[in-house]
């Protein structure tokens, strides 16, 4: 645990420029151990207003947007280079910033790397089709970009949900001005020198820290603001897509999840339990895909639920640097409250807490935001503990009789983000698979992710996909050009016969 906290400077990048903002500071917290780790200033609306104009500017240059799609990748190319190199460095300062454990820090920088890495080669690869005619013209659909996006991201795992956001956007041709969380801006502002270095034009990104009801909402009401990438909670979402309707605005929105976990009565249990552990408890449930409510066979439920609260008191919270860690803190103390505040209501409902429920004993940790991972049974679905988003470690158990029975009840849920099944039995678990309803549907594993393939929710959980081939498209208009073909005179011409001029 020899990491050394190195503060990023206090500047927001406004427009190519890097300045110090004029709002209040924020403290940004360790929360492993409660210590400041340094102070933000927050931007303002202002800021956002030169922000836009500047990414207007920046787009509609010709030396960008008239860029052919393979010398738009280099950009990419070159923004994943310097990402790649600097990968240390930004897993620690996530670890720091998050709490989250150096192992999966690493693993969300490699995925940013891979996200624009992907988006460059789709840049390369990218085919222009023509349309299927139906008359005499040739007809195709040209992507153009949509101007200054503005890209609105979470706390829990800042540096891939930038890169989600940025790549696609600029892969596009866009502009992009990002307003990371309150609690973690240190990883976006340090990816955002790492871009800027890399040689990407001045102005196509800003990075404004700062309150979501001040920055957030300047940006959404912006109007250069062309569209709005949102990720967060479904609340907020709501509020945004109201905004974005009066300005006809389109927005993604990734919101909220309250995703089920279904253990049927012929799965491989030891599989089923280390993938319902680390689906649950990784990133100490702050994951919108958590698989946060249980559902097990009635025939397996006592056995698997004893062996699954035995295994789950066997996982090591501690700091994030601790190699042997698998659940650090949450990522604030007022969140950790707000976890513990969701499991008094649980025993208030009647459930009954089977592991954890409290905070660590251990004093090494008194200061950290730590909560202990959590299960607890005895609630129906209907429990608000089993309706809400918790976002933190605790898993809901409940037993199911058949399929009929678990599809209604996996299915009684506002949200419909994610979902993991486990059976040996391929054909229940395609059957499952297009029964539940959800954006992303894993069998006998959880929480694997690919860039290529396409993720959204659905329900309360969200609107429009991220990733994937179409992900550009997602930061693109489409325009049809018809171009007419026949040498027949148009009807409405008049009625001359041609003189044929040649020879
Ligand atoms: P949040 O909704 O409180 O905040 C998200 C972002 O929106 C922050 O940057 C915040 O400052 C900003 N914001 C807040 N109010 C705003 C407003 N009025 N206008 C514009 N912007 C505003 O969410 P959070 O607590 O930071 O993140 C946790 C939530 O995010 C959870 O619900 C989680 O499920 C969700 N999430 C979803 C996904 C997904 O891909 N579906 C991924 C990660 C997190």
């Amino acid at each position: 645990m020899s990491a050394v906290f190195v503060p990023v400077p206090d500047e927001m990048l406004v427009g190519g420029k890097w300045r110090q903002a004029d709002g209040p500071k924020t403290r940004v917290l360790d929360p492993a151990t409660g210590a400041v780790l340094q102070e933000i200033s927050q931007s303002c609306a202002d800021d956002v207003d030169e922000a836009v104009a500047r990414g207007a500017e920046a787009a509609a240059d010709p030396g960008w947007r008239d860029l052919l799609p393979h010398q738009r990748a280099r950009y990419l190319h070159a923004i994943a280079d310097a990402v790649e190199a600097a990968a240390d460095s930004l897993a620690t300062l996530q670890s720091f910033n998050t709490g989250k454990a150096l192992r999966e820090t690493r693993a969300l920088v490699a995925s940013a790397v891979g996200t624009f890495r992907y988006f460059a080669a789709v840049l390369e690869t990218s085919d222009e089709a023509k349309t299927t005619s139906r008359g005499e013209y040739l007809t195709w659909v040209k992507q153009e970009p949509i101007g200054v996006i503005g890209a609105i991201a979470p706390w829990n795992s800042p540096i891939a949900s930038d890169a989600q956001k940025i790549a696609p956007a600029l892969a596009a041709g866009n502009a992009v001005v990002l307003k990371p969380a309150e609690w973690t801006p240190l990883v976006s502002l340090a990816l955002a020198r790492l871009i800027v270095d890399s040689g990407l034009p001045a102005g196509l990104l800003s990075v404004l820290p700062g309150r979501g009801s001040v920055v957030g909402d300047a940006i959404v009401r912006h109007p250069g603001i062309g569209k709005v990438s949102f990720t967060g909670g479904t609340d907020t979402g709501r509020g945004i897509a109201h905004l974005a309707a009066e300005k006809l605005m389109p927005v993604s929105l990734e919101l909220g999840g309250k995703s089920p976990t279904m253990v049927l009565d012929d799965a491989d249990v030891e599989q089923a339990i280390a993938g319902v552990m680390y689906g649950i408890f990784s990133s100490s449930g702050q994951s919108c895909i958590a698989g946060s409510r249980l559902f097990v066979a009635e025939s397996l439920y006592d056995d698997f639920l004893d062996r699954l609260v035995e295994r789950t008191r066997q996982l090591v919270v501690g700091n994030g640097f601790d190699d042997a860690t698998h659940v650090g803190p949450l990522v604030h103390p007022k969140h950790r409250d707000s976890v513990a505040a969701y499991v008094d209501l649980a025993r208030a409902e009647g459930g009954t807490v089977r592991c954890g429920g409290g905070v660590p004993d251990d004093p090494r940790l008194a200061d950290g935001a730590y909560y202990l991972p959590t299960i607890i049974d005895g609630l129906a679905n209907s429990a608000r503990v089993c309706q809400e988003e918790i976002f933190g470690p605790v898993l809901l158990a409940l037993p199911f009789r058949d399929e009929d029975d678990l599809v209604a009840q996996a299915n009684d849920s506002v949200f419909g983000l994610a979902s993991g099944i486990w059976t040996r039995d391929y054909r229940r678990a395609l059957r499952l698979a297009d029964r539940i309803q959800a954006g992303t549907v894993w069998i006998n594993t959880y929480k694997a992710f690919s860039i290529s393939t396409p993720f959204g929710g659905i329900k309360e959980s969200g609107l429009d996909t991220e990733k994937g081939r179409e992900g550009i498209a997602a930061y693109s208009r489409a325009k049809g050009v018809y171009l007419g073909m026949s040498d027949t005179p148009h009807p409405w011409a008049p009625r001359t016969p041609r003189v044929d001029t040649a020879g």
